[in-house]
């Protein structure tokens, strides 16, 4: 040490710490003269938020950094002003903490970092109680190997960050009928199992057409254990939206749908306790609440159109 405790407030060497930290907490405001980062300062756990990013500068390369993820949205000229939106999320069972969104781009040819700290904070979600068939509690053995498969199948097709950035505000919203269940309910399955609701439910008679939210690429058409018929839509920048429990399906993977195209119909196949809509939504792999995407509440103002 340069100095003992009694001393401390006269040392140089201290004073000198304190200069030098104050010029590195000083130089996100000096970057943020350059780029405007637009993000909520706090967000719940499970939900999804809106990023604007705009400059004067020319911005190329401008690639996205947010809790371990990255994503490179499209940057859009107007006249000297360029200006990028991406859709980030909060997972469900993300600890609560202060997180970074960080831009990297370059700028006249030099690669350029910037930040705009958002707070994680809990969310509040309420619990229900539910009775299915026991298989669907416990699943058999049997069942076990393909329930593990089909998670790594998800896994793997929410990795993908497609480049292009198919979705547009606002969402459409995927069936007439109203909410009954929502999104981060603590469920107790047959009085003993609790899990997560990851979704939204929708009511949604056995046949009722179920549309497209946004427009986007198929990205997997399967019959899951759990979700039974679903279609997984690639919305594009690594946002996904997933319709389960289907009679039926009218779209095939890869195919490019339209927002409010019909992908299939509603049913009861899975673990459901009728025929219903289950919409599930992820951001970079983390799965997040859709409701706010259809009452207009997404934080970052989403729903202002575009
Ligand atoms: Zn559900």
């Amino acid at each position: 040490m340069f100095c003992n405790l009694f001393e401390r407030r006269f040392c140089p060497s201290w004073i000198i710490l304190v200069l030098l930290a104050s010029l590195v907490s000083a130089a996100p405001v000096l970057a943020g003269d350059m780029v405007d980062i637009q993000a909520p300062d706090a967000v719940g756990t499970g939900k999804a938020f809106v990023v604007r990013i705009g400059t004067w500068y020319p911005l190329e390369d401008l690639e996205v950094r947010w809790n371990g993820r990255s994503v490179r949205p499209a940057v859009t000229k107007t006249g000297e002003r360029s200006e990028a939106v991406v859709l980030l999320g909060a997972g469900l069972r993300e600890e609560p903490g202060v997180r970074s969104v960080e831009v990297v781009a370059r700028i006249w040819g030099h690669e350029r970092r910037f930040s705009r700290t958002v707070e994680m904070v809990p969310s509040a979600w309420d619990s229900e109680v539910l009775t299915v068939a026991p298989k669907m509690v416990h699943p058999p053995k049997s069942a076990r190997e393909r329930i593990k498969r089909e998670h790594e199948t998800l896994k793997a097709a929410l990795a993908k960050v497609s480049p292009e950035r198919y979705w547009r505000a606002p969402l459409f919203r995927p069936v007439k009928g109203r909410m009954l269940s929502r999104f981060g309910l603590y469920r107790t399955f047959n009085g003993n199992v609790a899990a997560r609701h990851t979704g939204l439910d929708f009511r949604a008679w056995l046949g009722t057409p179920i549309h497209a939210v946004a427009a986007g690429r198929v990205a997997l058409v399967r019959a899951l254990y759990y979700g039974g018929n679903s279609v997984l839509i690639d919305h594009g920048n690594g946002f996904f939206t997933m319709s389960c429990h289907l009679s039926a399906t009218k779209v095939k993977e890869g195919d490019m749908v339209k927002p409010g195209q019909v992908i299939g119909l509603s049913g009861a196949t899975g673990r459901v306790t009728g025929a219903h809509l289950h919409l599930a939504a992820f951001v970079l792999g983390a799965v997040v609440d859709p409701e706010p995407f259809f009452a207009g509440t997404v934080p970052g103002e989403l729903m202002k159109g575009e």
